[in-house]
């Protein structure tokens, strides 16, 4: 649909990168809490050269309280982002703007399921 709307000019190239962008992360992002064996094996030979994030990595994101490794992407980028404070400063940002503050309480949450996915045997 979008690239439908990207040759009818209906979104710039910018628009389309950064939805794409945008889409790669969430994607990524499903990997890391897909189980290991359920993965395409392209993808975990991605995680294995450390181009994109695996579970291992991105679980201490979910682990309260939840103040590191925002990036879903790589796992290399989080370790120069949190040092810079980059994902505090944007939370000092946006936070008053869209008044959604960090979660320390998500693991109270019903819906919230914690599964260290990696450790998975099936
Ligand atoms: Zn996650």
């Amino acid at each position: 649909m979008f690239l439908l709307m990207f040759w009818l000019d209906a979104l710039s190239w910018q628009v389309l990168t950064f939805i794409c962008i945008g889409l790669l992360n969430q994607q990524v992002h499903r990997f890391s809490h897909t189980p290991q064996k359920r993965l395409p094996g392209v993808v975990r030979l991605l995680q294995r050269l450390r181009l994109i994030q695996d579970g291992r990595h991105h679980w201490v994101y979910h682990i309260s309280p939840h103040s590191t490794r925002y990036c879903v992407l790589t796992p290399w980028m989080n370790p120069m982002l949190d040092r810079l404070g980059f994902w505090r400063c944007l939370e000092r940002l946006f936070v008053p703007i869209f008044g959604a503050p960090r979660r320390n309480d998500l693991r109270v949450q019903p819906w919230y399921r914690p599964i260290a996915i990696w450790n998975c045997a099936n």
